[in-house]
């Protein structure tokens, strides 16, 4: 007798033997048991997740001799019939090889006659979207209105191709792809039944690269039995998929971890001398990766296996913004090995890129308390920054973690933070709080000149208009007592009596002695010291100029650029304030 693949031989033959798609079994079971049943029925889903089998089960279901049920008999000349293929009230037809109109019209011709044994015609129309739009016409005419004893059921890939006419007048049930769980615990038991040993990692392997597919796993599994030729190990597996097993990927793991060059080279030149698919291991890589940052978040995310152990025990030695480079770097390389000059290569740069990298080793400062910049030590208590929870401590974080030390620079932070909350006044200030950008300290007895007028206006107590009219006045003269002012034409309008009043008074105040402050056309008066709010708009330029600079010198940030691609959002950038 030949052999049957087992994607053949192990197909559901009832609803109770189908793996998964609950959502899909109950209505059908319930539709079925309580006699309630629509003519049509849409079946989509990827490859593979059991749109056909259901639909054999289902027509079976309709036409088994002991009685319409869920649970059809199996043992009757219907129900065998179907099961073999030949059941001349099943109309099975592939879609993709009869596109055309005439094809449709030949096949619905019949429509009309009763069924010649079974209870119902069943007209089973896979891949059911690839039909031509004048035989999607033929085919309402019959949706419209179909005889009692036909029951449709369609199964697809893409719904979406469907037109909304032949949608609206179907039951539509969207089936799911397996989980890799679901499609490992089938395998293992139809190698029980087969008699065939086996490792369990080795199913779990096939089973993530089926993709969700029962029946690529079927097929997968039929392969590696055929190489083994004995137990399917894992071993085996991975030779035939190319991907590595799960204690050499936590040695990749644990080697960028430790931060180990050597090791991590070594086990390169094992994988290449196994070889193993380098894209697959990128893949599997990143899966850990995922896995291991889903299990810092949510450390009770998944069933308690021997995978889950060691995966917890992973993500406790790397930290969470270490974890989530190591995924953005193996992205990035998985996108560009196809450009490397070879799969091996481009890996290989890809792992030491990872132990070059190590996340924020520039702590930034606390939130709360803006770091002062005559305290550049402070910065190596890491304060805001998580508590980085590897053990080994990498031998790049100590050199790196050095703030830059030319203090007189303003720090700056990148765009991340950009929401902080801005102490600092700025340059339209209009409040009475005393200013502080300008160095000049108190001093009650301050004999008036152009050189110190905006120093004295910065501490003058003043709010709203009055302010803003101090800030940009310049002094073109002093005469006794009077005290000339200059303001540009276009702010004239902030110079009403009642704000010059004010001004007059907090100068006098200020001064202590009397003084009379008025105002002359600048016109007149080349020659004027400069305002307090041109001064200040030079100087949070000058700070911004400076921000942007270090920014861009920064080596991080042109490391993060030449990696990533990335692009610096020069709006974002804001001189820290301190
Ligand atoms: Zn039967």
């Amino acid at each position: 007798m030949s052999y049957l693949v087992l994607a053949r031989k192990w197909r559901p033959k009832t609803f109770a033997e189908v793996v998964g798609q609950q959502h899909v079994l109950r209505a059908l079971v319930n539709g079925l048991d309580q006699n309630r049943l629509h003519h049509a029925f849409l079946f989509a889903g990827t490859r593979g997740v059991g749109k056909t089998t259901l639909a054999r089960i289902f027509a079976k279901s309709l036409n088994c001799e002991q009685g319409v049920s869920s649970t059809p008999c199996g043992q009757c000349q219907s129900c065998l019939e179907i099961d073999s293929g030949r059941f001349v009230d099943l109309l099975e037809v592939d879609a993709a090889s009869r596109t055309k109109v005439d094809d449709t019209r030949e096949l619905l011709d019949n429509v009309q006659y009763a069924p010649s044994r079974g209870r119902y015609k069943v007209y089973l129309i896979d891949e059911v979207h690839m039909l031509s739009t004048s035989s999607f016409n033929a085919l309402l005419k019959t949706l419209e209105e179909p005889p009692p004893h036909v029951k449709f059921l369609f199964a697809t890939t893409d719904p979406q191709k469907l037109p909304v006419t032949i949608l609206s007048r179907c039951l539509q049930f969207n089936l799911r792809r397996l989980e890799v769980d679901q499609i490992a615990d089938h395998l293992a038991y139809i190698l029980q039944q087969e008699q065939i040993a086996f490792e369990a990692e080795a199913l779990r392997a096939l089973a993530q690269a089926a993709d969700g597919s029962m029946r690529d796993a079927l097929s997968l599994l039929d392969q590696a039995i055929a190489f083994a030729g004995g137990t399917v190990s894992s071993e085996i597996v991975h030779q035939m998929l190319g991907s590595i097993s799960s204690e050499h990927l936590d040695n990749l793991l644990i080697a960028l971890i430790e931060q180990d060059g050597e090791s991590l080279l070594q086990q390169i030149n094992e994988l290449a001398a196994l070889g193993r698919d380098f894209n697959t291991v990128l893949d599997m890589l990143l899966m850990a990766l995922q896995q291991i940052a889903t299990l810092q978040m949510i450390p009770d995310s998944s069933a308690s296996n021997d995978r889950t152990l060691s995966l917890q025990s992973l993500a406790q030695q790397f930290s969470p913004e270490n974890v989530q480079l190591l995924y953005q770097i193996a992205l990035h390389g998985k996108r560009d090995l196809p450009y490397a000059a070879s799969a091996r290569s481009g890996f290989e740069m890809t792992l030491l890129r990872m132990l070059s990298f190590q996340p924020m080793q520039i702590q930034l400062p606390d939130r709360e308390v803006p770091l002062k910049k005559s305290q550049p030590t402070e910065s190596k208590v890491p304060s805001a920054a998580p508590v980085d929870l590897r053990q080994p401590e990498p031998r790049s974080y100590e050199t790196t973690t050095q703030l830059p030390d030319e203090s007189a620079e303003p720090l700056t932070e990148p765009a991340i933070t950009a929401d902080e909350p801005q102490t600092q006044a700025s340059s339209d200030n209009q409040t009475a709080e005393p200013v502080s950008p300008v160095v000049e300290p108190a001093q009650p007895q301050l004999s008036l000149s152009a050189d110190n007028w905006t120093s004295l206006v910065s501490q003058l107590r003043l709010s709203a208009i009055s302010r803003q009219l101090a800030d940009n006045c310049a002094l073109v003269r002093i005469d006794g007592q009077r005290i000339e002012l200059s303001l540009a034409p276009e702010l004239a309008h902030l110079a009403t009596d009642k704000a010059r009043q004010r001004l007059q008074l907090a100068v006098s105040n200020q001064l202590d002695q009397t003084v009379e402050i008025i105002f002359i056309d600048p016109a007149d008066t080349p020659q004027a010291s400069p305002t307090l709010a041109i001064e200040r708009a030079e100087h949070e330029s000058s700070r911004q100029q400076q921000a942007l600079q270090s920014i861009h010198n920064d080596p991080v940030v042109g490391m993060i650029k030449k990696v990533f691609n990335a692009r610096i959002i020069e709006s974002t950038i804001k001189p820290l304030n301190h």
